[in-house]
């Protein structure tokens, strides 16, 4: 039987009934599974968004005129790109409501890394987080139950069934917490490649195509960029370590390929109100540090204090497991979701970790693909507040990289200009 063309009102009656339980869980699943299976249309997938969005509040900055915009990324290992372009768009004079999730499969997550920060509060009510915003430039927390309360519900269940993978419920649910921050421009920033979601190019160009036009359905003006995922970005991944690597980027010392990745976005996302962003401005404001305190007042703001953090904790613990080339080469790959998903079992995520975050868990990365080793040398160093899991670890990596003999190519970063 075909389920015939799934109008914004049927989808409210959809998503409200599950909400407030007049539509059953099993209901639900059968729904869900019929979306999982057959679809939606564009048209139904703009809908659903908008359905989300009613069921919690769309903030709106009515006072702001200078540009309101976010970026959201698929999701990667040792991407903490969000924590160095919100305080740097605001130090452009942008205002950056950023709506940000948790560990997700084998990635990070922004919230899990701010929330290592002494005192830092992932949720704030709606008006101080608006006024965050609009007085500093920039606030970065978690979908409070204002926001979407819909999506959050929907998600848990599409979760619990294993049916999470489905484009039109995953468009719904970014979009949906995206436009109800009341922004007015996106850059959607899709990993693909061994450590992404979207493994190959062309799923990560089909997704992008698709929030794209849900977005421009619902008013927004959206960018789509493309980057790389097949190692690790910047020089370490996992909680801590990834917010004393994002202060040295802010303090004007991130790795190259990292901030290549931020400059690249940043553009991308000016360049939806402007006709030519202003790179020499960018990098002034990193090295002026005037990006640096921007980022200090928001976690000022959000109650933590950066002077609190203490870098060598999570830059060299305790706990640590390091791995050495055997050969002298060049490295050639990384295996990036095992390494991600090693990662999240010591406690940087929730794949296969009972315990919750730790802090302390993490990873360096020595060398990036190309790049000459010898035998002996630290490539990767895995860290951790248990030691008998840096202990276990020591039996699952095997085969995290591989060392060619012969000169390999380096790693293209970015793949597609924002279109
Ligand atoms: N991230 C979300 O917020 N929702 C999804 O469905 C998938 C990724």
């Amino acid at each position: 039987m075909t389920r015939g063309v799934l109008s914004y009102n049927k989808l409210v009656s959809i998503v409200n009934g599950y909400l407030d339980g007049s539509v059953s869980e099993v209901s639900m699943i059968d729904w869900i599974e019929d979306i999982y299976s057959n679809g939606m249309s564009i048209q139904e997938s703009a809908d659903y968004t908008r359905a989300i969005i009613q069921t919690g509040i769309k903030l709106e900055f009515n006072d702001l005129s200078d540009p309101i915009v976010d970026k959201h990324s698929t999701g990667g290992v040792g991407d903490k790109v969000s924590i160095i372009l919100g305080p740097l768009l605001a130090a452009y004079g942008y205002h950056v409501p950023m709506i940000v999730g948790k560990s997700l499969g084998h990635t990070g997550g922004t919230l899990d890394k701010l929330c290592s920060i002494p005192g830092y509060q992932p949720y704030l009510p709606i008006n101080k987080f608006k006024t965050i915003v609009r007085d500093i430039g920039v606030s970065i927390m978690g979908q409070t139950d204002d926001i979407c309360p819909g999506d959050k519900k929907i998600y848990a269940l599409r979760d619990k069934i294993n049916k999470i993978d489905s484009n039109p419920l995953i468009c719904g649910s970014i979009m949906s917490k995206k436009i109800a921050e009341g922004i007015k421009g996106l850059v959607l920033d899709i990993k693909t490649g061994n450590g992404a979601f979207m493994s190959k190019y062309s799923m990560a160009v089909k997704l992008g195509k698709l929030l794209k036009e849900i977005g421009e359905k619902n008013g927004l003006k959206v960018r789509v960029a493309i980057t790389d995922m097949n190692q690790p970005l910047g020089e370490y991944s996992g909680v801590g370590c990834e917010i004393s690597e994002s202060i040295s980027c802010l303090k004007g010392n991130g790795s190259k390929d990292l901030m290549d990745v931020v400059f690249y976005l940043a553009k991308v996302a000016i360049e939806i109100f402007e006709d030519c962003a202003n790179i020499e401005k960018l990098r002034d404001l990193i090295n002026s540090g005037f990006a640096y305190e921007k980022f200090e007042q928001m976690v000022r703001a959000h109650g933590g204090s950066v002077k609190k953090f203490n870098h060598l904790n999570y830059k060299n613990p305790k706990n640590k497991y390091t791995i050495r080339s055997n050969s002298d080469g060049y490295i050639k790959t990384f295996q990036t979701k095992k390494i991600g998903e090693l990662l999240s079992s010591i406690g940087a995520g929730r794949l296969n970790n009972i315990d919750g975050i730790d802090n302390y868990s993490g990873l360096r990365v020595f060398k990036k693909i190309s790049e000459r080793v010898s035998a002996d040398e630290p490539v990767l160093e895995f860290y951790c507040s248990s030691k008998e899991k840096i202990n276990n670890l020591r039996v699952y990596c095997s085969n995290l990289f591989e060392v060619s003999s012969s000169a390999c190519r380096s790693q293209e970063l970015i793949y597609r200009e924002g279109a």
